[in-house]
Order: structure tokens, then sequence, then C-alpha cells
């Protein structure tokens, strides 16, 4: 559901457009917190940004891998292939969960 805020805000020069610090406050985003931005329907959504599986999207994380985020599915077929123990040792894959 959609909330209108009742702000009106335009780009700056520089093209940058300011999130107003209650409606950033009301939804926990600090000025150092990724966000991602989504287009569908002319509309522009902004999330805040969380990392996902490097192979599917999924944001349910179980393992980075030389900084690459992998879900649990990706992580379980990773596991069952044969190069799962090579890649482990060589490369130390940190379990996160
Ligand atoms: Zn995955």
């Amino acid at each position: 559901m959609m909330i209108a805020t009742g702000y009106v805000r335009t780009f700056d020069k520089l093209g940058r457009f300011v999130i107003p610090k209650k409606t950033r406050k009301l939804l926990g985003i600090s000025k150092l917190q990724p966000l991602e931005i989504f287009v569908k329907d002319q509309q522009i959504r902004i999330e805040k940004y969380t990392e996902k599986c490097k192979f599917c999207g999924s944001k349910n994380i179980q393992e980075i891998f030389k900084k690459v985020y992998i879900c649990k599915k990706c992580s379980s077929d990773l596991r069952r292939s044969d190069n799962y123990e090579i890649l482990k040792n060589d490369f130390n894959l940190k379990i996160i969960k």
C-alpha cells in the first residue's frame, strides 16, 4: 500500500533528489544505508539494498564466497557438485548461517 507523505521535491542542478529526513527516520534509513532503485510502469521504487544470491537473486543468504553471496539452495547445489571441497579448501568458504 502506498501512502502519500505530502512531500513534493524536485531534482537539484546536479540531478540529486533528497528524501526528507522525517521519511528516512520513519523507515529506519541511515545516511550510509545503501538503497536500490526499481522502475515499473512510470513509477520509481526505492528499497533498502540487501545482498542477494549471485546465482539466483534470493535474499536468503547462506554463505559468502570471495565476496560473492550465495543462498541456501544454491549453496546446497554447490555442495553437491564435485568442486565443493576444492572451493571450500582453496578459497576458505565462509558459512554464515
Ligand atoms: Zn541462489
